[in-house]
């Protein structure tokens, strides 16, 4: 068995069985392009990618169209001096440069690196000469804010500029000098080093994630979490092709199913990015918790988009609360399943409600193909309730290669046979597995450990609130008590009352030591390029505050 897409589990009787009997059977000679691009030239003329640009006009390319793109820039890039192992960097939003940057570089054997346009340049300069990239794939409106931080660059060969009018260094002309047909200097292997990732940044520095080709096939809970894809499917997600929840969620792991893509080089406007999404009847996506909350914002969004097609969406990265999947259900008419996964390894746990009615707070089980427990800090797996590390079976062929030169990093991931997350979480009789938070955001209180996640699920869900961050907060008694930065939605004034209405709320729905003793109310939250909320910052801003005021 290699996959859900080659023996969907959408007909399995049993999924707690299908889980227990998966074995990895990943062929050696396996290639990111076949499964995305190779496997569905049968049907060539079919579509695989819709553009929509700033200005709402529409491109549409085929499968084959794709490929003939994909073999002229490979050609390109090939004469440009790029070799297998060599690094190409593409700074580019949602669009059809974009992917066929990615995929010309797995046909040489090169690693496609995506650097999110959100960065500076001097952002993007430091993970340049850190990769020590070969190639520079961004637009022509960059181009001069770029050309002089690149100089000094030793490793860097060549810029490609997208919409460029020079024909020697513009990504068309470039690609039409390029022939259409594409010989390989070897075989693929499935442990072909193919993308180098950034991840988020939420607690540190980003760390850059190398992943192999394997870790594509393994990359199957797509169709779990979207409820299994189905002739007339249309995918759209905002996430910036840059993460792993836009690029390998959304891009890569979508293609080998056949599923087209709705792409967007617009910012995410909740009004306007809905009416594309309604426009072009999308049916699936993910959705990430920070888009959903602005969306969320949106007034009667059932009434005033009639014609949305969203049959399944799903969200993660960042704690999904069941007032998110309400809402959705109620003003997207769309099911909303959880997804979890992280830059080094994704996904691994999700929802699939359909199938299996997962509880209102879990994370979901498992995807089949995926052994994930709860293991103490030795890797020793721990009984049902035990809170612990969420942990992946070492040998799972999700795992990222390694972390970019810091074998150390890597090495200090382990504990035993299984692979430590860094988030900790709780597993129930059923196989339902919680988060509890990141390592780093759990609160102590009172002696008990609280997740951020749990109070933060509480809050959202009381009317007149869009968003909202919990901290522990230094406090002589109790170790750390919990504070709540709580942004309210656009046509509601913050209020004692309102305060006392979240706190009676918590109060009434958990424990009672989880109840935040504090609450500021904010205009925005800090958060990563990706949209997910910075606790660290806040944190070192309480502690800030309190040093200044002693
Ligand atoms: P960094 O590692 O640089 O601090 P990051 O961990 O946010 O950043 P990503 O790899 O983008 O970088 O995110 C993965 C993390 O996001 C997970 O380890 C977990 O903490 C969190 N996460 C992912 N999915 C979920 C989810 N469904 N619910 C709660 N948290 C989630
Ligand atoms: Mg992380």
């Amino acid at each position: 068995m290699i996959g859900l897409r080659d023996q969907s589990v959408r007909d399995a009787i049993d999924l707690n069985d299908a889980r227990a009997r998966h074995r990895w059977n990943i062929p050696h000679d396996y290639s990111v392009v076949a499964d995305c691009l190779l496997r569905h030239q049968e049907r060539a003329d079919d579509p695989c990618l819709i553009f929509e640009d700033e200005q709402e006009r529409v491109q549409r390319w085929s499968w084959g169209q794709m490929l003939e793109a994909v073999n002229r820039f490979a050609n390109a890039l090939r004469a440009l001096g790029v070799r297998r192992g060599d690094i190409v960097a593409i700074y580019l939003p949602q669009r059809p440069e974009n992917a066929i940057a990615h995929f010309a570089a797995y046909r040489l054997g090169a690693l496609s690196l995506p650097i999110s346009k959100l960065f500076a340049p001097d952002a993007v300069r430091y993970r340049l000469s850190h990769v020590k990239a070969k190639v520079f794939v961004a637009e022509a409106e960059v181009a001069e804010r770029f050309a002089d931080v690149l100089k000094g660059l030793p490793d860097l060969a060549a810029f490609v500029v997208v919409d460029g009018e020079d024909p020697r260094t513009s990504f068309d002309g470039l690609m039409a000098k390029g022939s259409s047909s594409f010989a390989a200097d070897r075989p693929p292997m499935s442990e072909d080093p193919f993308l180098l990732m950034f991840t988020s940044g939420t607690t540190g520095d980003p760390k850059a994630v190398v992943h192999h080709a394997r870790a594509l096939i393994a990359h199957n809970g797509g169709d779990y979490i979207l409820n299994f894809f189905r002739p007339g499917d249309l995918y759209f997600s905002s996430a910036d092709w840059a993460w792993v929840g836009g690029l390998a969620d959304g891009l890569l792991a979508i293609w080998p199913f056949g599923v087209p893509i709705l792409a967007s080089n617009a910012r995410f406007d909740p009004e306007r990015t809905l009416r594309m999404v309604e426009r072009h009847s999308a049916t699936c996506g993910l959705y990430a918790p920070t888009a959903l909350k602005r969306l969320r914002e949106l007034p009667e969004v059932r009434e005033r988009f009639r014609d949305l097609r969203l049959r399944c969406v799903f969200s993660g990265g960042e704690s999904v609360s069941p007032e998110l999947r309400r809402w959705a259900q109620e003003e997207l008419g769309s099911e909303l399943n959880v997804g979890y996964g992280q830059t080094e390894a994704n996904y691994l746990i999700g929802t699939c409600r359909a199938l299996e009615p997962a509880p209102a707070e879990a994370l979901g089980k498992a995807i089949p193909g995926h052994d994930v427990r709860i293991v103490d800090e030795d890797g020793v797996p721990l009984p049902v309730g035990a809170t612990g590390n969420i942990a992946l079976h070492k040998s799972d062929p999700v795992l990222m290669a390694g972390y970019f030169n810091n074998p150390q990093a890597f090495a200090e991931r382990f504990a035993g046979d299984w692979y430590l997350t860094g988030d900790t979480g709780w597993a129930d009789e059923q196989g339902y597995l919680y988060f509890k938070g990141r390592i780093d955001d759990v609160i102590k209180t009172s002696g008990y450990r609280v997740g951020p996640g749990e109070i933060e699920a509480a809050i959202i869900a009381v009317p007149g609130v869009s968003s909202c961050a919990v901290i522990g907060v230094p406090d002589d008694r109790v170790g750390e008590s919990i504070k709540a930065f709580i942004k309210v939605m656009p046509d509601i004034l913050p209020s004692p009352d309102l305060t006392a209405r979240i706190q009676e709320h918590v109060r009434s729905v958990l424990a009672v030591h989880e109840y935040p003793r504090e609450i500021e109310y904010v205009d925005e939250m800090p958060t990563t390029v990706t949209g997910k909320i910075r606790r660290r910052d806040l944190r070192e801003m309480e502690i800030k505050r309190r040093a200044d005021r002693a």
